[in-house]
């Protein structure tokens, strides 16, 4: 089975990735876990090219390309074989991270990054893909929590692009019921958890 976690930024998503891991291998299944962009070698060095552009940043269409490009990598080389070969994959963001922060928050439409996908990735889609989400206030206060570290996002993006990215994953939630789990993401880690492992109860063996 192949999970994936979505969300804005600071929501929680990469600790309930590695939490909703180590369940599963209490249960004895093998899951990998893993994230985008990166994976695998080829998608780490393109994600350190996201993160720290040579010289005065990507424009949005090359910004895509570069997202997609490290997620053919990471499905070819990392998830697919590893799907096909009965293992479980577990990662944090895959295609509807694009489709938020390219797509709706930012320039490219939904279509053309559903294409870039298609293209890239063969079109695979995750079993289930888990939306933690907040309300405005919350997404806000969450991100300036966060302000100070920057390490590992992609810069210049305001808060009016990051409730924006948020409120296009509840409206992907919102628009296929059957695709997705929408999550609240207040509350303790504990609560998430249990939350996502109600959520996933038809998927276990
Ligand atoms: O999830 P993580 O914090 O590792 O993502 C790294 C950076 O890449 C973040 O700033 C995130 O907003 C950004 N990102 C993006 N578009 C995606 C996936 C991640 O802008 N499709």
């Amino acid at each position: 089975k192949f999970i994936a976690f979505e969300g804005g930024e600071g929501m929680g998503k990469s600790t309930q990735a590695r939490l909703l891991c180590d369940a599963l291998e209490q249960r004895g299944i093998e899951a990998e876990l893993t994230r985008e962009p990166g994976g695998t070698p080829g998608a780490e060095a393109i994600r350190e090219l996201l993160l720290h552009p040579p010289g005065e940043g990507w424009g949005a269409q090359a910004e895509a390309l570069l997202f997609a490009a490290a997620r053919a990598d990471h499905v070819a080389r990392l998830i697919r074989p590893a799907v096909e070969a009965g293992r479980w994959v577990v990662c944090d963001r895959f295609l509807d991270s694009s489709r938020a922060y390219q797509g709706s928050a930012g320039e490219l439409g939904d279509e053309q990054v559903r294409t870039l996908h298609a293209i890239g990735s063969g079109g695979l889609l995750p079993d289930l893909t888990i939306v933690i989400g907040a309300d405005g206030d919350e997404v806000s206060a969450r991100l300036r929590a966060r302000d100070g570290d920057t390490s590992d996002a992609i810069g210049g993006r305001d808060e009016t692009y990051h409730r924006s990215v948020n409120e296009a994953f509840e409206r992907f939630a919102e628009e296929e019921p059957e695709r997705f789990a929408r999550i609240d993401g207040t509350g303790s880690i504990e609560g998430v958890h249990a939350r996502i492992m109600t959520a996933l109860a038809g998927l276990l063996p």
